[in-house]
Parts: C-alpha cells; structure tokens; sequence
C-alpha cells in the first residue's frame, strides 16, 4: 500500500468525487492509497508527463495506457 507520488498533480479523482463521489472513493482507495503502480493514469504519466494524460482517463483504462505509450515510442 503506497499513496501515490502524483496525487496533488493529477486531478482525476478529484473530478471523479465530484461527478461521481462513489467512484471517485472507490477508485482513490484502490489506485491513489493503494496500488498506483498498477494505475493506467500512473503508468502512462510515467513515460509522457502527467500533464499529457488525457484529464477523464480512467485508472483502469489500460487500453488507453498502452496507446498512449506506443504513441510515444513512435
Ligand atoms: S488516479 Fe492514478 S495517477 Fe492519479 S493520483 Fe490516483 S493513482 Fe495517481
């Protein structure tokens, strides 16, 4: 269990507890106070920056992680 490095940079949970408060805790205890490692957002921030992950990327969205950095590699 680790709190993520990137939480006061990254703004998805705090517009997910706003639109969607459930989800937004729900997600935050499992990625942000968790495992940020395994978070797509993370991952992709990673390798491009934060501020080049698309701001309503899910944490679960891998798929959009892997595009993104294939993109990158391009
Ligand atoms: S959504 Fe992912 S990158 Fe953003 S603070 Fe949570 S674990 Fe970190």
């Amino acid at each position: 269990m680790a709190v993520c490095d990137l939480v006061t940079k990254c703004g998805y949970v705090s517009s997910a507890m706003e639109a969607m408060p459930a989800t937004g805790k729900l997600l935050a205890n499992i990625y942000c106070n968790g495992h940020p490692a395994d978070c797509a957002r993370y991952i992709a921030a990673s390798v491009v920056g934060i501020a080049k992950v698309p701001e309503d990327m899910s944490p679960s969205d891998d798929d959009l992680a892997k595009k993104i950095l294939a993109g990158n590699n391009n």
